[in-house]
């Protein structure tokens, strides 16, 4: 395997320029260059064509190679597939907003935690991704942001939402990052102190994983914690998220509780609601129906927390329907009357598979077809 040079600290790249015979300089303009996102060795423009090549065959820049990258019809949303050293496969998605540019990162490949309405979990958990390996899917948005920018000029500093690069960003794509807290935390440390991007402007997302989130608690910074809660009642969550078997909705919500009274945050809870088709076809509410609506306010009832509603997103291999737009707004007012901050979250990319892990999915599966 060729080495990776974003992985190399100061010393190391030194030395493995100077072992290529070149002078010290060329460290300092490579770094640079890693620094930015380069994706390849050829768009490092200050080096000669020559040497160009000669890194090409020797080393890679970044610990992912981008597969694919899909432009959503939005305007909005661009995916990537990406691929790992070691041939393994992760997504991440960059969404220009009206707010900032936001992209969506992956923290494993793949996932172990089996939630019965996600793609990402249906290969299994392949392994931990590395701090650079979450880093360098943020350089990848960036890199594409300063590419695909009109006004070349624009030299904001980092972390200006309105700088043009990368200005939040939501640890939300596949795997529990609380399953791999170390290097999450490692990588959140490297994009705050390298991207200047603040601590309120990054989001960690977990299922539940009560540990984890003391984790965070002791580790002490100010980010947004996002719990992924999806049905109100303990029998009805362990029915699709068998976490839940292990960390009861009371643990987790207590938990969380405690996280955002330290940083004075308000909590984000994520809940996709599901449907599901009955034997007449007709889609029959899972855990979207008014009881539900009113179950989950009575359990949010007095919390400084925020509900994000997420009309399901169509995976072929997941049993499941989406809701109507009528449920949907009906669940939401059943929300708001009762005092629950509620917003609906708008379907971005649906034209380029933006349910989490169904890019990776559908190529593993076509790699699987041509077998
Ligand atoms: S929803 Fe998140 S935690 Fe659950 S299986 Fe998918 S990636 Fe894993």
């Amino acid at each position: 395997m060729k080495p990776i040079l974003f992985n190399f600290n100061d010393a190391e790249l030194a030395a493995f320029v100077t072992n290529m015979g070149l002078p010290k300089f060329r460290a300092a303009q490579i770094r640079e260059w890693l620094r930015r996102g380069a994706p390849d060795f050829g768009a490092m423009k200050n080096l000669p064509a020559e040497l160009r090549r000669d890194l090409d065959a020797t080393a890679r820049t970044l610990p992912v190679r981008i597969l694919r990258r899909l432009d959503s019809t939005d305007g909005e949303t661009t995916k990537f597939l990406l691929e790992l050293n070691d041939g393994e496969q992760i997504e991440c998605v960059l969404m220009r907003t009206t707010y900032g540019n936001s992209v969506c990162v992956s923290s494993q490949a793949g996932c172990a935690m089996g939630c019965k309405f996600c793609a990402s979990t249906l290969l299994g958990l392949k392994r931990n991704l590395s701090a650079s390996e979450i880093m360098a899917q943020v350089l990848v948005a960036q890199w594409e942001l300063r590419r695909t920018r009109t006004d070349k000029t624009d030299v904001r500093p980092n972390g200006d939402p309105n700088n043009g690069d990368v200005s939040h960003i939501v640890i939300m794509g596949t795997g529990e990052p609380l399953q791999n807290t170390e290097n999450v935390i490692d990588f959140i440390e490297r994009a705050n102190r390298d991207l200047g991007i603040g601590w309120r402007r990054i989001t960690v997302s977990t299922c539940g994983i009560v540990p984890g989130i003391r984790r965070l608690i002791e580790w002490g910074r100010p980010i947004n914690l996002a719990i992924s809660l999806h049905a109100p009642t303990d029998e009805l969550r362990g029915q699709i998220m068998p976490i839940n078997n292990k960390y009861p909705l009371a643990d987790v919500l207590a938990a969380a509780d405690e996280f955002t009274a330290l940083h004075n945050r308000q909590l984000m809870i994520e809940y996709i609601l599901l449907g599901r088709k009955n034997s007449d076809g007709e889609t029959e509410l899972f855990n979207a129906t008014p009881q539900h609506a009113e179950m989950l306010s009575r359990l949010l009832a007095g919390k400084n927390c925020m509900v994000n509603l997420i009309p399901w997103n169509a995976v072929d291999e997941r049993d499941f329907a989406s809701p109507s737009g009528n449920a949907v707004h009906r669940f939401q007012d059943i929300l708001i009357k009762n005092g629950i901050h509620t917003r609906i979250r708008r379907e971005r990319g649906t034209d380029i598979g933006s349910a989490c892990g169904q890019l990776r999915l559908n190529n593993a599966k076509n790699k699987g077809n041509k077998k």
